[in-house]
C-alpha cells in the first residue's frame, strides 16, 4: 500500500521544485519554458513515480537498465519522455535502445558504436547526449573536455544515433560560486561545440543540475535539470 503521507509529500516537493526552477530562470533573465524538469526515479517505487506523472511531470530519468525495464510496466508512461542517465555498459546497449527516448550518458566511442549497431538493427534512431567529465574526476565517467570534439566527430559518422547535446555531473562543491564555475565551463563547452557545426551533431540540450545545485545550473544555461532526492526524498542506496 502506498504511504499517503509520502505521496502527498512527493507531490508537494515536485511543485516546490517547479516553482524554484521558474524563479531561478526568471532571476537569470531566462525564459522559464526553456528549462525542463526531469524527475530522477532511480530506486523510487512506481506509485511515487506515477504520483509526479499525475501532477504533470513529462520527463523521467533512470540509471539502471535492469531496474527500469523491471518497473516500466507499472508506470503510466503514455506521453512521458524517458531518459537513461546512468552509466551504461556496452553489453546492455542492445537491451535499452528503443525503450528510452534518450541516452544521456554516452562517454565512449565503444558505447556509441554499440548503441548505433543496436539502433540500426531495430530500424530506429537513438537520441544521445555525450557526458562530459567537467571536474576531471577519476571516479566519474564522461569524456574529458579536450576529448569531446574528437568523440563528436566520430559519432557523427555512426548510423542510428542522433547527438542532441551534452550532459554533466560536476563535483560536489562547497558553495554556489564554485558550482557556477563548473556549470559555466560546461555552457562554454556546449556553445563551442555548437559553433563547430559538426555534421549530424545538434547542440540543443545541456543537461546539468541536480537536487543540490539546480538553481546554479539554471543560472548558467542548463536546459534540463535532473532532480531526484529533492522530490522523492533521500535514497538509501545509489
Ligand atoms: C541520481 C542522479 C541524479 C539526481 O540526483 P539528486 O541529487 O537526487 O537530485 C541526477 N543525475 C544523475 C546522473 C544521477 O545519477
Amino acid at each position: 500500500m502506498p504511504d499517503e503521507k509520502k505521496l502527498r509529500a512527493v507531490k508537494d516537493n515536485y511543485f516546490h521544485v517547479l516553482e524554484k526552477m521558474k524563479t531561478a530562470a526568471v532571476k537569470s533573465g531566462r525564459n522559464e519554458a526553456d528549462v525542463r524538469l526531469m524527475c530522477v526515479t532511480k530506486t523510487v517505487e512506481p506509485e511515487y513515480i506515477n504520483a509526479v506523472i499525475d501532477s504533470g511531470a513529462d520527463l523521467i530519468g533512470e540509471n539502471r537498465v535492469q531496474e527500469y525495464l523491471g518497473k516500466m510496466e507499472f508506470l503510466k508512461l503514455g506521453g512521458i519522455e524517458k531518459h537513461l542517465i546512468g552509466h551504461l555498459q556496452t553489453n546492455k546497449a542492445a537491451k535499452i535502445t528503443g525503450q528510452v527516448d534518450m541516452i544521456e550518458s554516452v562517454a565512449s566511442l565503444k558505447l556509441a558504436r554499440e548503441i548505433s549497431k543496436a539502433s540500426v538493427s531495430k530500424g530506429i534512431v537513438t537520441r544521445c547526449l555525450v557526458e562530459v567529465n567537467i571536474g576531471r574526476e577519476e571516479s566519474k565517467s564522461g569524456v574529458l573536455p579536450e576529448q569531446l570534439e574528437e568523440l563528436l566527430c566520430e559519432m557523427s559518422n555512426l548510423g542510428g544515433i542522433a547527438v542532441k547535446g551534452l550532459m554533466a555531473i560536476p563535483p560536489i562543491c562547497e558553495n554556489e560560486k564554485e558550482q557556477r564555475q563548473y556549470f559555466s565551463a560546461m555552457y562554454k563547452t556546449f556553445i563551442d561545440m555548437g559553433s563547430k557545426n559538426i555534421d549530424n551533431i545538434d547542440m540543443a540540450v545541456l543537461s546539468m543540475g541536480m537536487s543540490g545545485d539546480y538553481e546554479a545550473a539554471i543560472s548558467e544555461g542548463s536546459n534540463i535539470i535532473r532532480v531526484g532526492s529533492a522530490i522523492f526524498g533521500e535514497r538509501k542506496y545509489f
